[in-house]
């Protein structure tokens, strides 16, 4: 563990007292020329960097009404100011999220409306100094686009947009994040955030099928590039080999294999995160979703499911059919052919929780609650499937059809306190492109608000299992949970408990 002091658990957590200035030294390290140039941003800062940086602002408020109206509505209530859990866990009052915004908005009146122009002191109009743009970099990176804030906005002010706003003219002046410009130029160059290329991952898989068939006496497949499959499925990279993230693949195998539904993974679009949506960059994001639909092209797939990933099943369901024509909405030659291509049942994207969900329904799997009766389970919702998707035909499916599934699969299940779940979950304080080492003390920090509703649970009801189908909810909280005094093994995938409670063979 690195030298991090974890904040004490509270028993009644309230708003902390300011700490001016405790997190101006964390920031992730800046990517190198040869990184930003594979994306195509400059390799370092020019020199006219400042009216770069302004010109590229006012491309965006041309482009995204949304950003104006942002800039523009805030009241300053103060509503939003201690709702995020980076202003709980570390008290910096930059990390109110509306001191966040202020960050650009001060610029953006001082250029973009004439009140900044004239009077800028009367208004908060500033000016982007290099200091303030040091501010942008440190603290939109303290930001993880969790949009728990905005939930609480009279306005519904939305700040991760503007945070990814902040990040977009970063990267325009050659002031880019390693570690999502790193991972975004290893899904172009081999096709996902691992860098793990084909033959590797074909010998992972058929290294899973030989434990599989060890431990349960089946042949359960783990398909690779199978033309003519029915299902393509698109997973986070860390399913194929991290803990817990694998044990989910496997119970999603298991599944498809009890269901006698022929799928595949492809190895060209062996990653269905998309750091794109981090950086607010939409280039990046229809570039990384284009290769999921020459991969469902190329394979001949009926329809695509997406594994337990939170940010990338808001790609998925919001954004993938403008980006890249699947599901309604894209109208070039290749979006066409894949329409057609697919069920016409199933031609938006589908989660893998919906798929299972819909499955046992119907009677499809026999299941096994009492197999995980040593565990009992409590749910954690992921931002980006609670705040920015939904699930299934009815709203709020994607809080109802998760936990429904879980309590099909086992037999004790707990909720958190109600503040912390369903659209008002905490974000597990690793997302939008923090998941590096170098953040470890605002991660940790970060995670103190579900630390201390997970702790209630665990004290009261001895919950040893937190379920979530998000791959940076599992790799953050695996991180951090010593930190706090747990086990790193209390969290896992909903797919996981699948796994175990699933009765493969013969249905019964
Ligand atoms: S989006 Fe989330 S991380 Fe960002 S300011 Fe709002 S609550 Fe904080
Ligand atoms: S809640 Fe909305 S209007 Fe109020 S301060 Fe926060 S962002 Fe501004």
């Amino acid at each position: 563990m690195a030298d991090v002091t974890a904040p004490a658990l509270r028993e009644f957590p309230v708003a902390p007292r300011l700490q001016p200035g405790s997190m101006a030294g964390s920031m992730p390290f800046v990517a190198s020329g040869k990184v930003q140039e594979a994306l195509g941003f400059p390799v370092e800062m020019p020199a006219d960097w400042h009216d770069r940086a302004i010109a590229h602002l006012g491309e965006m408020l041309g482009k995204y009404r949304s950003l104006r109206v942002y800039l523009d509505a805030c009241v300053h209530c103060g509503a939003c100011t201690d709702k995020c859990h980076f202003y709980l866990g570390t008290a910096d009052p930059k990390n109110m999220p509306v001191a966040r915004q202020d960050l650009m908005r001060g610029v953006y009146r001082r250029h973009f409306t004439l009140a900044g122009k004239l009077f800028p002191k009367l208004v908060g109009a500033r000016e982007l100094t290099r200091e303030l743009l040091d501010d942008w970099y440190r603290y939109f990176h303290q930001c993880t686009e969790c949009r728990r804030c905005s939930v609480y906005c009279p306005y519904g002010i939305d700040t991760a947009e503007i945070t990814m706003a902040g990040r977009e003219v970063l990267d325009a002046v050659g002031y880019g994040a390693k570690y999502s410009n790193e991972i975004i130029g290893k899904v172009h160059r081999i096709g996902n955030n691992l860098g793990l290329p084909g033959p590797a991952l074909a010998n992972t898989l058929e290294g899973l099928e030989e434990d599989v068939k060890e431990e349960t006496g089946v042949d359960v497949r783990f398909p690779l590039d199978e033309k003519g499959a029915e299902v393509l499925l698109v997973t986070p990279s860390a399913d194929f080999f991290a803990e817990p993230h694998v044990d989910s693949l496997i119970g999603y195998a298991k599944v498809f294999h009890q269901a006698g539904i022929r799928w595949t993974l492809s190895s060209h679009a062996s990653e269905a995160g998309n750091f794109g949506l981090f950086i607010g960059n939409y280039e990046q994001l229809r570039k990384i979703a284009l290769r999921i639909r020459e991969a469902a092209l190329d394979l001949g797939v009926k329809r695509i499911v997406v594994g337990e990933c939170g940010h990338a099943w808001r790609v998925a369901y919001s954004y993938w059919n403008t980006l890249a024509g699947i599901g309604a909405g894209a109208d070039d030659p290749f979006a066409r052919q894949l329409q057609s291509q697919l069920d016409p049942n199933y031609r938006q994207p589908m989660h893998i929780c919906e798929l299972t969900w819909d499955l046992v329904q119907r009677g499809a799997l026999t299941l096994d609650p009492e197999a995980n009766d040593h565990r009992v389970v409590t749910f954690h919702d992921s931002c980006n499937v609670a705040r920015a998707s939904r699930m299934g035909d009815t709203p709020g499916g994607q809080f109802e059809i998760p936990r429904a599934l879980v309590r099909a699969v086992a037999n004790k299940y707990v909720e958190m306190r109600p503040g912390t779940t369903h659209e008002a979950t905490f974000c597990c304080g690793g997302g939008g492109g923090l998941l590096t080492d170098e953040l470890i003390d605002l991660r940790v920090k970060g995670a103190l608000p579900r630390m201390e509703a997970l702790r209630e649970v665990v004290d009261r009801d001895g919950v040893n299992f937190m379920a979530t189908i998000c791959a940076i909810c599992k790799a953050q909280f695996t991180k951090v949970l010593p930190y706090y005094g747990f086990d790193r093994a209390l969290v896992g995938g909903v797919h996981q408990l699948v796994s175990t409670a699933i009765r493969l063979g013969a249905k019964q």
